[in-house]
Order: C-alpha cells, then structure tokens, then sequence
C-alpha cells in the first residue's frame, strides 16, 4: 500500500502544540500548487494554527488567482488529502474520511477495472430492455464492457454502435451471429430477444464458445430449457439467466431475514407484478412468440422472487387465468393470471400479474412475529422497505433504506466475475427450467380447474449456484 499525500515533501515545520508537521516550506507550496499562479493573501498563520483539538489544516486555506485578464480571484492552493491507494488494482481507493458514523456509511468507491481488463459483451437485440437499460448499465460497469452488437437493423445499430463505440467490424446481423466465435473480445453473449428465441441463440451462442447470460423468462418450455442447459453443458459455457432481483439489494435483505428467521419463521407471502401494455402487434401479446401473457412476462417476478426469499420450491399450485374477450391485446395471451403455491414449510404464496392495469409491483412477506414490504419490489428503481414488529405495547414500523444499485450493471459485473473467476453463477439454467416448470403447472392448473402437484424438492436453494460472495444468507 502506498499513501498519498503530495504534500508531505514540502512539510518544514511543526505544530509546537501538537507535535504534527503541519506546516510547509516555500519550495513544497509552490510544488504542491503546480502551475496554478497562486498568491497567498492571507490564511497561512490561521491555517497553520492548532487548535488544540488535533492538527489544523496543513496548508493555507487561502490564496489569490490573478487571471491573465489581471482580475484577481479567491482560491485556495491545491492539497491531496491522505488516501489509501491499495497496489491490488481489485482494491477500492480509501479516502479521507469525515463523515460521523451518525450517518448512514458510504460505500466503498468505485473501483472500475481498465478497460482491457474487462469482460466483453455481445449484446444480442436492440430493443427496450437494450437501449434502455443494458447499454446504459453497461457505462457504470467496473468489470464488463460492450464489445458487439447483434441486430437485424444495420441503420440502428450503426448509430448505437456510435454511441457506444462499438467498432464497425464488432456489428453482427442474426445471419452472421456465429462469426462471434472469432471475435476475441467478446467473452459473453447478453441474449435480450423475444423468448421465442431464447433457445437458438443461447445454444449457436455457445457454440461459438462464449458464456452465455439470457434474458428471462428462459424460454417458452421446459424442453427448450433443457435443451439450452445441455448445449451449454456441452460446449462447457457458463449459462446465466438474468434475475436481476437475485443482486438487488433491498430483496436480498429481505431474503436475508427471512432466512435469519428474524422475526419467526415465514408463513404467507402476497406479491403481485402489473402493468398496462396497448399495442397488440407487439412480440408480448403473440402466443408464438412470447409463450404467454402476463405470466411468464411480469408474473414470472412474483414467482422467482418469492422462491428466492423463502429458499424452498412449491410442491402444489392452484391458478386462475382470465382475458377480457372483447379485448384485441388478449386474444392470444393472458390478461391476468391469479396464483397460489404451497411450500413444504407450510408456507402459502398467493401471487397476481396483470397486463391491463396501472403499474403496482409489490409483496408482503408475513412472518410469525413481523412483516416485510416491499413497494416497487420488481422495478428497475425505486425500492421501498417497510417492516412492523410488535414492541411491548407499541407496534414498530420502521422504513429500512439501503443505497440503491443499477440492478443491470450489478448483475452483469457478478456474471463477468463468474466469468473471470472460473465460479459457476448463482442464477442458473437449472433455476430457470424450474421457473418454466412451475408456470407450465400453473397453467395446467388454470386449464384443468384444479390444484396441481409438483415434485417434493426438500434441499434449499436446490437449482441455484453457490450464493455470490457478498451474500450472507
Ligand atoms: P423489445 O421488443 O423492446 O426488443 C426486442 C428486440 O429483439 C427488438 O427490438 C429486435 O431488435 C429484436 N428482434 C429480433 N427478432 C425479433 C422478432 N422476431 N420480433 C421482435 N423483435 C425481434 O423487447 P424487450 O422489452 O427489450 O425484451 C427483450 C427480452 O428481455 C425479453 O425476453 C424480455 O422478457 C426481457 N426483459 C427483461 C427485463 C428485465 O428486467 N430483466 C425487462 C424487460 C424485458
């Protein structure tokens, strides 16, 4: 480790109350200044003064900047506080610290890797998720970076390759997608198509030997799940379904007190995820192409996130599905899809996705002693975490507020972390298959008016990879 204090060479005298060299030579002022033209007006002896309460400010606090207009201005002569430069470059920079701990702890500061250090990204269709979303995480990554483009549209990706400085020779059509495998700066394909095409991208992905994170739902069957879990398998690449929610903070705490049993063991959970969509000719409302409605699009959160919190997988689910006949957007998709779980604890999950109405994201985990909300659980932002307790003969609520994280950004940096260090990811294909499985039951169940039963699965976390390190439960 080596300190950083450009300032220390051009110390001279010390603070006779403190002991501290807090003061400096001419010489080591006007080399701290550099080529700034700074003339001391005044400052210098209360600067240098101690208080008595520890050392002053080492250098003076005031200058003067006379510009090359003549026009003198206020300034103070440059000084790099001590910071902690650690020679691992994996290391964050440790500043000067000053805030108390009466406020809420920053983080650690950013500690992007250089660019030829990173892993590089195909992103594979430009659509909403893309353009909106991906592409712009992918600038506050520390460990991944786009490196080819994929899309049917050469005008558009032209421009986003613009934007994003993409090399002409990195943009691929779907035709020449498995040229990929000669690109040597893409280590990662991003699959972010409808789920139609989940499946033929992710194995000709694979093939073309790069590790391969798909967009979820994973895709419209269970035989497609497989079937990508195999190629992949086979290839030997790394498969990652992209559960955001897995790396959000504020449901990863949840998760983590369900699992602590904080406030008693868990017993119901109520979560719904709904939006309003108006255009029928979308890939969304084509049952070819997006395998359902509502469910597999928006429901898919309720049911990923409430196995993710609990740890355990249903054994039964009873569903009800509706679609306003006389609505165009609904004549081949679900409009509503109502659901329950029953886990093996006992636990019952009642779950609701809409297509038709206005945005509410929500869930309620009910425990023995307490509960967890979460508004705007499945969101890209706005987290908000309430929990009540009982208190004596007082009820505590209590609003839990945790720095918020790009949601897409985190997940990509932990999948090239993967990636980099050869570990398996913890949102598997497995766990995806398992999601298709239980949305096919819960669709058999809607169809065949009964609850319908799904094999006991008594290990925890069963299709989930090892927990990525920074998680505790
Ligand atoms: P979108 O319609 O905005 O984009 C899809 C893109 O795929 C199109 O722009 C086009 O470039 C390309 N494409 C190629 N063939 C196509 C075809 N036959 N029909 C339509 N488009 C075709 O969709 P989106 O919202 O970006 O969703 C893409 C994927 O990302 C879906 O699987 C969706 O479920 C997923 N998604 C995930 C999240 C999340 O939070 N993780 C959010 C939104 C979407």
């Amino acid at each position: 480790m080596s300190s950083l204090n450009e300032m220390n060479d051009g110390r001279s005298e010390q603070d006779s109350a403190t002991g501290q060299d807090n003061t400096m030579s001419r010489k080591g002022f006007l080399q701290a200044a550099g080529v700034m033209a700074v003339g001391i007006a005044g400052g210098l002896s209360a600067a240098c003064q101690s208080n008595g309460r520890g050392p002053s400010y080492p250098v003076p606090t005031t200058g003067t900047y006379k510009a090359p207009s003549g026009q003198s201005v206020p300034t103070s002569p440059p000084y790099s506080p001590p910071a902690e430069v650690p020679g691992d470059i994996t290391k964050p920079i440790e500043l000067e610290a000053w805030k108390s701990d009466a406020d809420r702890k920053s983080p650690p500061v950013p500690n992007p890797l250089p660019a030829d250090q990173r892993i590089g990204y195909a992103i594979v269709g430009l659509g909403h998720l893309s353009l909106e979303e991906i592409l712009p995480a992918l600038n506050s990554c520390k460990k991944s970076k786009v490196a080819a483009l994929v899309s049917g549209s050469p005008e558009k990706m032209k421009r986003v390759a613009q934007q994003y400085g993409v090399k002409p020779e990195s943009c691929y059509s779907y035709a020449t997608y498995d040229k990929l495998k000669d690109n040597p700066e893409v280590q990662v394909i991003y699959i972010v198509l409808p789920n139609s095409m989940h499946a033929e991208y992710t194995i000709r992905g694979a093939q073309a030997g790069k590790d391969i994170l798909c967009e979820k739902p994973m895709a419209n069957s269970s035989a497609e799940c497989q079937a990508m879990i195999d190629a992949c398998k086979k290839a030997n690449r790394k498969l990652m379904i992209a559960y955001r929610i897995h790396y959000e903070p504020f449901n990863r705490y949840v998760r983590e007190k369900i699992q602590a049993n904080e406030y008693g063991k868990p017993k119901f959970v109520d979560a719904f995820n709904c939006q309003s969509s108006a255009n029928p000719k979308h890939w969304r409302h084509i049952k070819a192409l997006a395998g359902g409605g509502a469910l597999p699009d928006i429901g898919l959160y309720c049911l990923n996130t409430t196995r993710f919190i609990l740890g355990e997988e249903p054994t039964e689910v009873s569903a009800y599905v509706y679609s306003d006949p006389e609505n165009p957007l609904f004549k081949e998709v679900e409009e509503v899809c109502s659901w329950q779980m029953r886990f093996p604890s006992g636990i019952i999950a009642n779950c609701a996705t809409h297509y038709n109405v206005h945005d509410s994201r929500k869930y309620r985990v009910m425990t023995e002693r307490g509960w967890y909300e979460l508004e705007n659980a499945y969101a890209y932002t706005g987290q908000k975490l309430m929990t009540s307790r009982a208190d004596g003969e007082i009820v505590r609520q209590e609003n839990v507020s945790i720095t918020p994280k790009d949601q897409f950004a985190a997940e990509m940096d932990y999948f090239s972390d993967c990636v980099m260090q050869d570990r398996a990811p913890y949102s598997t294909g497995e766990e995806g298959l398992q999601d298709q499985r239980i949305m096919e039951a819960i669709y058999q169940s809607a169809r065949e008016k009964r609850p319908v039963k799904l094999p006991l699965i008594e290990k925890k976390d069963a299709f989930r990879g090892p927990k990525p390190p920074e998680m505790q439960a």
